[in-house]
């Protein structure tokens, strides 16, 4: 790859060759992609994207991981919407307010971004089938893409991921297994199989080719605002792989000279669990914790890319929220009935944790905030209807129609 250097570790600063299936370091550390921005910075312009006919996230291909000569794998992805919101900029006491929707992609969640890397990577290193555990997206979105390439899957997640999820899984035929345990049991199950068949590796942090793919959310941010950054991006956190992409989007458009700084990440985690959050603000080693929310994309109590997750906050000089299950449901709500963009919890989470810091006076007045809304909500239904109330039944009768809704 002409664009990239080399793989360097987040930890001991190893660096490694950037081979398609390299995993983590020897010493355990994840590893980094490192581009050669000087070259980079004269083909990938303003003009350039200009005339670029692909919307597709590989329309960013000097910035990302894959030969010259690979043909990008999996379904249609990234070109999301960014829509703007004044109804909510002016509620939450902001000056501009926009929400980047990726339950737009084909699989509806932002994984799809990773997913469509991972299978393009898996056919350049010539492996047939691929592995993961994930809470239920990463899953569903390798399943879907790798179906599209014709890549057999072997699949795990928790039980107690929502149906939606389960059947798209189902429908895309992986070789799926539902866990009896924690996402980090389903983890460890996963890493023993993989280990053993020498299966393409999907899991998050192992792959350091997944947050590039993710990192394309932060690009396409960059373009849709004219290369004027936000003055912060709101994502909600799990293993941390998202926002250690959204940070690598925006770094990346900084050093090639597209934008003349980075935003200032607002890392929203639940607070039923939220050990990436507690170990920013309190300084200290990771720790594992409970995966105690309804939010199950964001549930995982021992993340993998906290290492990176952490740097991207701390050098964004991010800001960490936690926020509870009734501020995400209250979210979820405001998110759809204000703007029409229905979001899963941890879709919404986001929302949920700028609204708080908004509530108690952390940002300025005249700040520009992009929320990103990470899943579609139709991929999990049973919260949602908790979350509302059951439809008003009627019978074919105008009368009773107009009692049951006040008219005349
Ligand atoms: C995976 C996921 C997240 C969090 O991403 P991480 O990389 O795990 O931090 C947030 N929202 C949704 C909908 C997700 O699927
Ligand atoms: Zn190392």
């Amino acid at each position: 790859m002409r664009n990239v250097k080399y793989l360097k570790c987040t930890r001991c600063s190893r660096e490694y060759p950037a081979l398609p299936d390299m995993t983590t370091c020897d010493c355990g550390g994840i590893l980094d992609v490192v581009y050669d921005y000087d070259s980079i910075r004269t083909s990938l312009t303003k003009e350039t994207l200009r005339e670029r006919a692909d919307h597709t996230m590989w329309r960013y291909r000097e910035l990302l991981p894959i030969e010259e000569d690979t043909v990008p794998q999996g379904l249609r992805v990234g070109s999301s919407p960014l829509y703007e919101s004044e109804r909510i900029a002016e509620d939450l006491g902001i000056k501009k307010l926009y929400i980047k929707d990726d339950g737009f992609n084909p699989t509806s969640s932002l994984k799809d971004r990773a997913s469509a890397m991972a299978v393009t990577k898996a056919k350049e290193a010539g492996y047939s089938t691929i592995a993961c555990s994930s809470t239920g997206n990463a899953a569903s979105s390798l399943a879907g893409n790798a179906a599209a390439s014709g890549i057999k899957t072997y699949i795990f997640v928790p039980s107690r991921a929502p149906k939606g999820k389960i059947a798209q899984l189902l429908m895309f035929g992986a070789n799926l297994t539902a866990v009896d345990g924690s996402y980090e049991e389903t983890f460890e199950l996963s890493k023993k199989a993989i280990d053993k068949y020498g299966w393409y590796n999907r899991n998050a942090a192992v792959n350091p080719y997944l947050s590039e793919g993710k990192k394309t959310v932060a690009l396409e941010i960059c373009e849709q605002l004219d290369f004027i950054a936000p003055d912060f991006v709101a994502v909600s956190v799990g293993d941390g792989c998202t926002i250690a992409g959204v940070y690598k989007g925006f770094y990346d458009m900084y050093r090639i000279g597209l934008i003349d700084r980075i935003p200032r990440l607002i890392s929203v985690q639940a607070e039923g669990c939220c050990p990436i959050n507690t170990a920013v603000k309190e300084n200290t080693p990771l720790r594992a914790q409970e995966e105690n929310t309804f939010a199950d994309s964001i549930a995982v109590g021992v993340p993998r890319n906290a290492d990176k997750a952490i740097k991207a906050i701390k050098d964004s000089d991010g800001i960490c929220v936690n926020v509870s299950d009734d501020e995400i449901r209250e979210a979820q709500k405001y998110l759809a009935k204000n703007a029409g963009v229905f979001a899963e919890p941890a879709g919404a989470a986001a929302t949920a944790g700028l609204r708080k810091l908004c509530r108690e006076g952390k940002l300025e007045k005249d700040a520009t905030v992009v929320t990103i809304a990470t899943g579609n909500g139709l991929k999990d239904i049973d919260s949602a209807i908790k979350t509302v109330s059951e439809p008003i039944h009627c019978k074919n009768d105008l009368k009773e129609f107009e009692e049951k809704f006040g008219l005349k």
